[in-house]
C-alpha cells in the first residue's frame, strides 16, 4: 500500500501511537473491561483524566496560576460569540485585527453585541500579510488577534501590548510554539489541530478577567460556569479530552514544545526553500508573515496545477488542495507531520519540476 502523507489542515494528523492508544482504549480502557466511549464522565477515572490533561497543558504551554485552563464545546467557532457575549455587552467596543477569514468570522460575531473597530486589516492583499502599525482607541474593551491564519497562510511572531486585554484566536498554532502565556488575558483553540480530535474546545483565561463580567449570559456560555465546575458543569467530549491527554503525553515525551517547535521551524523552512528555489511554484504570503504550520502558494498556471495535484495524490499526499475559495495549494506541517512527509513532498515538487521542464515546450520556460 502507498504510504500516506497526510498534509490536512484540520482535522488533522495525529501521532501514530496516539492512534493505537485510543484504538485500544475504544475496545477497552485500561483493562476495566469497559469502553473509553461508555464510561461515566463523573467517574472518578475519568476525572483524572480531566485533570490530567489540564495539567499537561500547564505544564507544556507554561500556564500561570493566574489562568484557568477550561474544556468547552462548539468549536473555535462558538467562542467567536461566546467571547462578545461575555465581555462586551450594551454597545460597548472591542478593537479587532483582520487578518483573514476566521479574524473576520469573529468580527461578524462581535458585531452583534457591540461595535467592533477594526485597528488594521490585509483585505486589500487578500490577507497575504499581518497589518504592523496599528493601535485601538481608548476605551476598548479588548484587542482580538488571530495568531495564525489557517487558510491564507500567515503567522503572527510578535504580540502586541496596549494595556488593554488582549484576546487571541490560537486554534492553528497553539503547541506549535512558545508563547509567554501570561502575555495574553484570554486565548483559545479548537482542539483538531495540535491538540487532539474535534470535539473540545480550548480556552485559558486569566482569572481577574472572568471575574470582572458584568452580565448574566446562559449557563452553558458563561465562562464562570465551567471554571467552577472544572469544565464538567455537563457531559463534556469525554473521548476528545481523552484523545487530547494522549496526544500531551506524546509532545511531553518528545521533548515538549520548544522542541516541536525546532522541528517545525526545520520543516518549514525546508518546504518554504523549495517553494522558492521552484521555477514552477510561487509563495502567496509575505515572507516576513510565513506561518510554519499551513504553507499556501501557488503553480505558475492552471495546467501545471493540476498535473502536480494529481501526481502528489498518485504518491499518497492527500490535502495539499488550496482552500476552496483561495485555490493554489495548502500544505499544513502540525506537530505529528514526520520531517519525512515534507522531505517526500519536496523531492517530488523537484523531480515535478525537471519532467515538466524537460516536457513542455518553450513557453513554460518563460513563466
Ligand atoms: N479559527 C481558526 C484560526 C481556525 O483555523 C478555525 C478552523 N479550524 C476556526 C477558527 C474555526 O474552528 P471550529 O471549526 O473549531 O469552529
Amino acid at each position: 500500500m502507498t504510504k500516506i502523507h497526510n498534509f490536512g489542515a484540520g482535522p488533522c494528523i495525529l501521532p501514530a501511537s496516539v492512534m493505537k492508544e485510543a484504538a485500544k482504549a475504544i475496545v477497552n480502557w485500561n483493562g476495566s473491561g469497559l469502553s473509553i466511549l461508555e464510561i461515566s464522565h463523573r467517574s472518578s477515572a475519568f476525572e483524572a483524566v480531566v485533570d490530567n490533561t489540564q495539567l499537561l497543558i500547564r505544564e507544556l504551554l507554561g500556564v500561570p496560576d493566574s489562568h484557568s485552563v477550561l474544556f468547552l464545546q462548539g468549536g473555535a467557532s462558538t467562542q467567536f460569540s461566546m467571547i462578545p457575549m461575555n465581555f462586551l455587552k450594551n454597545r460597548e467596543r472591542a478593537a479587532y485585527l483582520d487578518t483573514g477569514h476566521f479574524a473576520q468570522k469573529a468580527i461578524q460575531e462581535a458585531r452583534l453585541f457591540g461595535s467592533v473597530e477594526i485597528v488594521g486589516s490585509s483585505r486589500e492583499k487578500k490577507h497575504m500579510y499581518i497589518p504592523q502599525i496599528y493601535e485601538p482607541s481608548e476605551g476598548s474593551a479588548y484587542l482580538h488577534l488571530t495568531s495564525n491564519n489557517t487558510i491564507e497562510g500567515t503567522e503572527m511572531f510578535s504580540f502586541p501590548k496596549f494595556g488593554i486585554p488582549l484576546f487571541c484566536d490560537m486554534s492553528s498554532d497553539i503547541f506549535s510554539r512558545e508563547i509567554n502565556v501570561d502575555d495574553f488575558d484570554f486565548i483559545y483553540a479548537g482542539a483538531q489541530k495540535n491538540l487532539g480530535p474535534a470535539g473540545m474546545t480550548l480556552v485559558i483565561a486569566r482569572n481577574s478577567l472572568l471575574d470582572s463580567v458584568k452580565y448574566s449570559v446562559p449557563a452553558m456560555s458563561d465562562y464562570r460556569v465551567f471554571r467552577d465546575n472544572n469544565s464538567m458543569f455537563n457531559t463534556p467530549p469525554v473521548f476528545s479530552i481523552y484523545v487530547a491527554m494522549l496526544n500531551l503525553l506524546w509532545l511531553k515525551k518528545v521533548g515538549g514544545v520548544s522542541e516541536i517547535e525546532r522541528l517545525n521551524i526545520e520543516k518549514a523552512k525546508m518546504l518554504y526553500n523549495e517553494i522558492d528555489r521552484n521555477c514552477l511554484f510561487q509563495g502567496c504570503a509575505d515572507v516576513r508573515d510565513r506561518s510554519r504550520m499551513n504553507v499556501t502558494f501557488v503553480a505558475k498556471n492552471k495546467d501545471v496545477e493540476t498535473a502536480f495535484l494529481k501526481l502528489a495524490s498518485s504518491k499518497g499526499m492527500v490535502g495539499i488542495s488550496g482552500y476552496r475559495a483561495v485555490g493554489g495549494f495548502r500544505v499544513s506541517l502540525y506537530n505529528a507531520l514526520p520531517i519525512e512527509s515534507v522531505l517526500a513532498l519536496t523531492t517530488l515538487m523537484k523531480e515535478f519540476e525537471k519532467t515538466t521542464l524537460r516536457a513542455t515546450p518553450l513557453s513554460l520556460h518563460n513563466l
